[in-house]
């Protein structure tokens, strides 16, 4: 369905973005991957995602805390495949504190990565999307996106402002064929959040397991993370041109947490 497209993931190495690049790749699409982790496992998912949808896959280390870095992934994959034609901005990390302890260079992190990386790749990958009279760009946000939970000043800061650029970069594209959305997921469980349950049962008092059951799945009526395979189908379902009308929401796919 997407075969002949071209798509980047950021913070694709792991988790959401892995699923999404997996995704992707299934419906024929050419994929960037991008994100940390060990090089001999990233080439593993690289030549396992090409071979077994016969697609590009290739493979950009840059950093989206960096500026200057993501402007050199963009040409990199303007030289791959020409161009971008579907942006996935979903690199992001987590800090939990309060904010009165909130470390400074947390926050500013967390700024950088999960909110102003993904204006350096709108604003970078938008020209050739216009050029096509066609683009999609997603933006992985959260459920906090839309409400906030304590001790998490700078992710629902962040979180909050993808919701504006999206809906902004949406109504500055949407004569040009290009669409603009947020998906926002509830509780999924991958690094991200595995390594936040030790730091929400210091700030709570509480543990692990009340962490996980009190916490995290408290908020989900469901019950139940929300998978990877979920925000893939979500994702694809965004590109097709089923959804061309589809701009400038924020999808919540929470288990029915943003219904409370
Ligand atoms: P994850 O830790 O499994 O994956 C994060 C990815 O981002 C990894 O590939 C990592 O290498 C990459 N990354 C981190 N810092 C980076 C940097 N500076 N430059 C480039 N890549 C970097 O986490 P995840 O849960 O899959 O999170 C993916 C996105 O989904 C994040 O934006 C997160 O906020 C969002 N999200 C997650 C959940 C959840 O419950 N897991 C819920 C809502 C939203």
């Amino acid at each position: 369905m997407l075969s002949g497209k071209s798509a980047i993931v950021t913070g694709s190495t792991s988790g959401i973005g892995l699923g999404i690049a997996r995704g992707l790749a299934a419906q024929g699409a050419n994929v960037m991957l991008n994100g940390f982790g060990d090089a001999n496992e990233i080439e593993h998912i690289r030549a396992e995602l090409a071979g077994l949808h016969n697609v590009k896959v290739v493979y950009n280390g840059a950093n989206m805390a960096d500026g200057a870095s993501i402007t050199g992934m963009m040409a990199a994959a303007a030289e791959e495949f020409g161009g971008v034609d579907i942006l996935v901005n979903n690199a992001g990390i987590q800090f939990v504190a309060p904010i009165e302890e909130f470390p400074v260079e947390k926050w500013d992190a967390i700024i950088a990565i999960n909110l102003s990386s993904a204006f350096h790749t709108t604003r970078l990958a938008i020209p050739h999307m216009k050029a096509q009279r066609w683009g999609r760009i997603v933006n992985i946000a959260s459920a906090h996106a839309l409400v906030a939970s304590p001790f998490k000043s700078a992710y629902v800061a962040a979180k909050h402002g993808i919701a504006g650029l999206t809906k902004t970069a949406a109504l500055e594209v949407a004569e040009h064929g290009i669409t603009v959305n947020a998906v926002c997921p509830g509780y999924v469980m991958t690094s991200l959040v595995e390594k936040q349950i030790p730091e929400q049962a210091k700030a709570r008092g509480i543990t692990e397991q009340q962490v996980v059951s009190d916490v995290l799945l408290a908020a989900q009526p469901t019950k139940r993370f929300v998978t990877t395979e979920e925000l893939a189908a979500t994702v694809n379902f965004l590109c097709t041109d089923a959804a061309q009308s589809i701009t400038g929401i924020t999808l919540p796919v929470d288990g029915g947490w943003t219904a409370h």
